[in-house]
């Protein structure tokens, strides 16, 4: 038997890095057992879906390494309507799902309650389609189901406590409980990975396989992924898009390492490990059913290390979407013309041991490509001291003076100055720094310096010292 899994996003929105681990989990069993990966979009909730969402769907799953064409798909579950017709059709003929005529009022005024769910009074009524009737699912009343569950051994749930549940609406359409089986059902799915979310649907799944004739898949819901108050990561609370962590600079090596250690680590105390040691040891039978704290910092850490372990060509490559602005990126500060990249080579290896995420490039190289620093307010007013402006003066004619411009003698040249009025060099580089970078953070001075130039260096910290006060 081929392994087929399948992975099925309703494009609802951006994509959610839990969908991202839940689509990486498919992808590597998949692959694990010689099987297939199938990608159904379930588009069928015409008010939620956009088709926009779709691209953003295949193009997030493409950056995180799941590439188009190297899987079946996509299927679409709005093509496949006429199946989830018959399905509801062939149950109602084997007397496995009935009509009912029930309000929501009427089943509330017999059971006496808002939260019970449905008494089964149309059960044995024999009702025939009619517009406005719902069908109903016949739910034995006795036995229990098990569902086999790679991750939670086997959850057994009692089918008296389980509602005659509703598998096509008063207007004939199916619902996406019965949708979602019959496409499985028809795309071969012999395993189903998806979030924990789904796990109450599952007895009742289980129980429509069953009923349409078929063995039912093999099941494994993943746990929740939560933020740091253990809440369950939401769109409206937390940073949760992949395409939000893409544009601020995560790379995808990272991330999808990152995302693969929730609730489970690769053997020998490693945590950053090579995507091929994830695909061989991975094991979704090992994974901790309890949910996965989605921590952001640890996250940033990982993808300092990434950034780090780069080669500084690629570094200098993967920097660039940030320096020009491509796609959802917004453009940097300068305009393209004012770019140079040689002066971003040579700082490049200086910034890619400092920044965590490629966006923070941007302002860390800015005061080379614009033709004045910006000047950070605060930080301006930190550095600039009583006696800053004789200092800069004084820096200005040094720099203006030296023979040889390069990072070790501005450094002696600044040593000097300070010096002579009494400063370490750490107090006289403040001033310096937040004149020519505009920052009081950022990378080493005296590299920063000879990069800027013996043009531009002076200038910007004669124009400083004109401006304290
Ligand atoms: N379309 C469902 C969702 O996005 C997935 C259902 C499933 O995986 O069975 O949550």
């Amino acid at each position: 038997m081929t392994v087929r899994v399948r992975f099925a996003p309703s494009p609802t929105g951006m994509f959610h890095v839990g969908g991202a681990r839940s689509a990486l989990q498919n992808w590597i069993y998949a692959k694990q057992q010689g099987g297939v990966f199938v990608l159904r979009i379930e588009d069928t909730d015409a008010a939620r879906n956009k088709p926009e969402w779709i691209e953003g769907i295949l193009s997030a799953l493409d950056w995180i390494g799941i590439e188009r064409g190297a899987y079946e798909g996509p299927h679409f579950q709005s093509e496949y309507a006429d199946e989830h017709r018959a399905a509801a059709a062939r149950l109602h003929e084997s007397g496995r799902a009935y009509y009912c005529d029930c309000t929501r009022e009427a089943v509330q005024a017999r059971t006496g309650s808002q939260y019970q769910g449905y008494d089964g009074f149309c059960r044995d009524r024999g009702l025939p389609a009619g517009e406005g009737r719902a069908l109903r699912f016949r739910t034995p009343d006795e036995g229990e189901t098990v569902v086999v569950d790679l991750i939670r051994g086997e959850p057994t749930f009692e089918n008296k406590l389980i509602e005659d549940f509703v598998i096509a609406r008063g207007d004939g359409s199916p619902v996406f409980l019965l949708a979602n089986v019959v496409d499985d059902m028809t795309m071969g799915i012999t395993h189903v990975i998806r979030a924990e979310e789904h796990l109450p649907n599952t007895p009742k799944q289980q129980l429509l396989w069953d009923a349409l004739g078929v063995k039912p898949p093999i099941w494994a819901h993943v746990p929740v992924v939560v933020n740091e108050k253990r809440q369950k990561l939401s769109k409206r609370r937390d940073k949760v898009a992949l395409e939000a962590f893409r544009d601020e600079g995560y790379l995808a090596t990272a991330m999808r390492n990152y995302l693969m250690l929730l609730g489970w680590a690769p053997s020998g105390d490693r945590e950053i490990v090579e995507w091929s040691v994830i695909e061989d040891e991975y094991r979704l039978e090992e994974v901790n059913p309890s949910p996965a704290f989605f921590d952001e910092k640890k996250l940033r850490a990982f993808n300092g290390e990434y950034i780090r372990a780069l080669g500084v060509e690629e570094f200098v490559e993967a920097c660039r979407p940030w320096l020009t602005g491509t796609g959802t990126i917004a453009p940097p500060p300068w305009q393209p013309e004012e770019f140079d990249a040689d002066a971003f080579a040579a700082v490049a290896p200086l910034a890619q041991t400092r920044i965590a995420v490629l966006s923070e490039i941007v302002p860390n190289v800015d005061f080379l490509f614009l033709d004045a620093p910006l000047i950070d307010e605060a930080a301006w007013a930190k550095a600039m001291k009583e006696g800053s402006a004789e200092l800069l003066d004084a820096a200005t004619a040094a720099f203006e003076a030296v023979e040889s411009w390069d990072a070790e003698t501005l450094k002696s040249t600044l040593e000097a100055v300070g010096a002579e009025r009494g400063l370490k060099l750490g107090k006289a580089q403040a001033p310096v720094r937040v004149a020519v970078t505009g920052r009081t953070v950022g990378l080493p001075l005296f590299e920063s310096l000879e990069v800027l130039g013996r043009e531009r260096a002076p200038s910007r910290a004669r124009a400083a010292g004109a401006r304290v006060v």
